[in-house]
């Protein structure tokens, strides 16, 4: 096991001169399972917060790739390393970094388990494993056949294997992406993915197409995409419903031909972005719930489930919150703070809790959705009024200055939960 720390030398001398409450505290153990937007920020915020407790981050990537801004990518517009980032500052700040993935948990024994065997014991667990694929659907579509039509909806080698894809397209093909039901990762992304795919295609191979196969009638930032669409891209984007035969129910590889109850979309590159559910430890651990999400305390993100972990980012079921980088990123502090007053016998308060998605239509075209989040019967609701949209008519200005909103907000999330 591989484990970094820079204080770990200070424990025992430490251990001598402390008082016994401080000393209580120094022994208290919190074990992160996942290194993105959850569980980075989650494990920073909490050595802040209680800094005499040991705080481990198991992550089996040393590298993160972010999924936001992946869809630029794809198209062209930056490079993979812009997308990727290390553990170094948060190793810096005293946290241990375990670079292998969590196979087991035992909430009785309060252990888990890594992939090298090794048993370490908690006093507070917080699972953030972001999510998995439910594999098999649509018909034919595995692991295997990812290799061949790509999600990339995890970012990283998927993100260049669609990107490669589109580079070798000959002008006048299609580019059809089938877009899984809700809930999933954020539920923008596909008619960003749409979007820039098709500003790709009019600069260079415009007797091109791109189709949205959709399980879903309706979408968030639907009127304002469509509306841009119209603007930008006519005749070259088509988004079809569910109610308008959209559900991919099978996917044909020879052929990469997506199919649907009535018809067959032959594809010169075929996007498949399958259903999901929470990363599979969380079912391991028993948070997991029959929908495959884990049910969360709002005020505390502890499991209802499985006493003393707690469960963020996109694997936890959090209302009405979008399953957003912007949303772990909160979850990952309000769960700090809780597990910060728990640890210390003290009983968290719920709060309310902030997202905002941006999306590109083109580069230098941004539209966003806020949304401002209370709990109300153990969910987060909608506080109503406190959020909203682009509007639906603005001047090219406007577009271009919530772009650059968008890349300040990646510029600054980023830095803070990995700088
Ligand atoms: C194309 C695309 C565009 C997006 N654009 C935006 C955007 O503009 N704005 C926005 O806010 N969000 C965006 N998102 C959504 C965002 O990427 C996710 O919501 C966010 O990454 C969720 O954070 P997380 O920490 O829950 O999961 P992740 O960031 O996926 O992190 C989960 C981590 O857990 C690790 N892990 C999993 N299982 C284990 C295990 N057993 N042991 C140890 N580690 C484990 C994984 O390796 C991973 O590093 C986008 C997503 C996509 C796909």
């Amino acid at each position: 096991m591989k484990i970094r720390t820079r204080r770990s030398f200070l424990k025992g001398s430490l251990a001598a001169l402390l008082p016994m409450p401080a000393l209580a505290q120094a022994q208290r153990r919190v074990i992160v399972v996942g290194g993105g937007f959850a569980g980075a920020t989650c494990a920073r915020e909490l050595k802040r917060l209680v800094p005499n407790a040991r705080v481990m981050l198991v992550e089996p990537n040393p590298t993160f790739t972010a999924c936001p801004f992946s869809n630029g990518v794809i198209t062209g517009l930056r490079p993979l390393r812009a997308q990727q980032f290390n553990y170094e500052g948060l190793g810096g700040l005293g946290i241990s970094l375990v670079y292998l993935s969590a196979t087991k948990v035992d909430p009785q024994a309060r252990s888990i388990t890594l992939s090298d065997g090794t048993a370490l014991p908690y006093d507070r667990l917080v699972l953030a494993p972001g999510v998995d694929f439910r594999w098999g659907s649509p018909t034919g579509y595995d692991e295997a056949a990812s290799a061949r039509m790509p999600h990339a909806w995890k970012a990283g080698e998927q993100t260049l294997l669609l990107r490669r894809q589109l580079e070798a397209m000959e002008d006048g093909g299609l580019v059809a992406i089938s877009a899984p039901p809700n809930p999933m990762r954020c539920p923008t992304g596909v008619y960003e993915r749409a979007s820039l795919i098709a500003f790709y295609l009019k600069a260079r191979k415009p007797r091109s197409k791109v189709i949205i196969l959709d399980a879903k009638d309706s979408f968030p930032l639907q009127r304002q995409f469509q509306s841009a669409w119209q603007q930008l891209y006519p005749g070259l984007l088509e988004w079809v419903p569910l109610s308008n035969d959209g559900k991919v129910v099978s996917v044909e590889l020879a052929t990469n031909t997506l199919v649907t109850d009535f018809t067959q979309h032959k594809a010169a590159v075929a996007n498949v972005i399958p259903p999901q559910k929470a990363g599979a430890i969380a079912a391991m651990a028993g948070v997991a719930d029959r929908t495959g999400w884990c049910p969360i305390d709002p005020a505390t993100f502890e499991s209802p489930l499985q006493k003393n972990i707690h469960v963020i980012g996109d694997a936890a079921i959090s209302g009405a919150m979008a399953k957003s980088a912007f949303a772990a990123n909160a979850q990952g502090k309000a769960c700090a703070a809780a597990v910060a007053l728990l640890l210390a016998d003290e009983t968290p308060a719920p709060g309310k809790l902030i997202n905002t998605c941006y999306s590109l239509v083109a580069p230098d075209y941004g539209i966003s959705i806020v949304g401002v989040y209370q709990p109300v019967n153990g969910q987060y609701v909608d506080v109503e009024g406190a959020g909203g949209t682009s509007p639906l008519e603005a001047p090219r200005e406007t577009r271009a200055a919530e772009a650059n909103y968008a890349a300040a907000w990646f510029r600054t999330i980023t830095a803070e939960v990995f700088g």
